[in-house]
């Protein structure tokens, strides 16, 4: 994850009651991402960190069905509501989960464990405790992004009447700063909002 995703994400999740959590491990036992397998080994010879530690903790099923066989609840509820084509994707357990379901490494568990679920567009498992927060975090996120696209298209006016250089650049600036957010949302939907 790049320096500026991950300052999005920590935003995203500083209000996040952790207290939701039901501990069920469900997100331990069976995951997907976004990028492909090769994309993740891509970004770490990279020097991704983000990515690094993502594969010193997941382990990659061999098959869908392997994947099914661990749970075939969360494997399915992926399936049924991701935009990814069943081709690219891959499922992963953590090698930490212990039978009880809790996290045999809790103490040194990495960045990645502390900041799920990511964002409010992230897939949870069936009856994570964070369900209905997320759905709460993403119609206020559609509202603040709905509010900057006003805002450049005010901001695109005031570049037509600006009178000196010095404004015409700190409006701009403005516009790249909205632009930037907008665009961040984009694999969300954000044109449509
Ligand atoms: S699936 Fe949800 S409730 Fe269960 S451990 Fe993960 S975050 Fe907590
Ligand atoms: S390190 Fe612990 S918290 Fe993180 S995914 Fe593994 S079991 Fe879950």
């Amino acid at each position: 994850m790049e320096e500026k995703d991950k300052e999005n994400v920590l935003n995203m999740i500083k209000d996040r009651p952790q207290s939701l959590c039901k501990m069920c491990g469900k997100c331990c036992r069976v995951v997907t991402t976004e990028d492909t397998y090769e994309k993740i080994l891509e970004k770490i010879e990279n020097g991704d960190t983000y990515a690094k530690d993502f594969l010193s903790i997941f382990v990659p099923f061999k098959s869908i069905e392997d994947a099914r066989k661990e749970s075939a609840e969360i494997v399915d509820n992926i399936l049924k509501r991701t935009s990814q084509k069943i081709e690219d994707i891959t499922f992963y357990k953590c090698k930490y989960l212990r039978d009880d379901n809790k996290c045999g490494d809790y103490k040194n568990r990495p960045l990645l464990c502390r900041l799920n679920p990511f964002s409010p567009w992230s897939i949870v498992p069936p009856n994570c405790g964070f369900q209905s927060w997320l759905d709460e975090q993403k119609e206020l996120k559609i509202k603040e992004i709905k509010h900057q696209k006003d805002n450049l298209k005010e901001l695109k006016e005031l570049l037509k009447i600006a009178k000196t250089q010095n404004q015409i650049d700190e409006i701009n600036k403005r516009i790249s700063k909205t632009e930037e957010i907008i665009a961040y949302y984009e694999k969300y939907g954000s044109k449509e909002w």
